[in-house]
Formats: C-alpha cells, structure tokens, sequence
C-alpha cells in the first residue's frame, strides 16, 4: 500500500466498511508512513468536533439568537464599508 492508496480507503477506514485485509495494509502503512499518520489523527480530531457538534446540539432558541447577532453585526460591518 502507497499513500494515494491509503487515502482513498481513508473514508471507509473510519466508517468502518474496510475488510480485515486492508485494515491490515493501512495498519502496516500507518507503522510506515509518519505523513499518512498525520493524515490520520487531523481527520479523526475533525470527525469527533464534527460529531461533538452534534451530541451538544444548540436549542432553537439559542439559534435564533446567535442568527440574529451575527445578522446584526454583518449589516453593521456593510453599513461602514
Ligand atoms: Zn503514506
């Protein structure tokens, strides 16, 4: 396995959808390869935020909120442009 390899079964690595055979590969390459290792753990840590955005989700309230500051600063900051 090469790192163009290891990238394209990097979707299915996470989803769980690889085969115990490519998992073996991408393991072997991961203990190879220090670039796809970052690869790795920078995509993992953008999938548990992404994920953790989901478990504290915001009440609509909240939103509303948060819509209308920043509505409100962004017709503020085009009024001074
Ligand atoms: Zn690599």
């Amino acid at each position: 396995m090469n790192c163009t390899d290891f990238l394209s079964q990097l979707t299915d690595y996470f989803d769980g959808q690889i085969s115990p055979e490519l998992l073996a590969e991408v393991r072997t390459h991961l203990g190879e390869c220090d670039h796809c290792k970052i690869v790795l753990n920078t995509t993992r840590q953008t999938i548990e935020v992404y994920r953790g955005n989901e478990i504290y989700e915001v009440s609509d309230e909240l939103r509303e909120r948060l819509h209308s500051a920043i509505m409100t600063k962004c017709i503020a900051a085009r009024k001074r442009a």
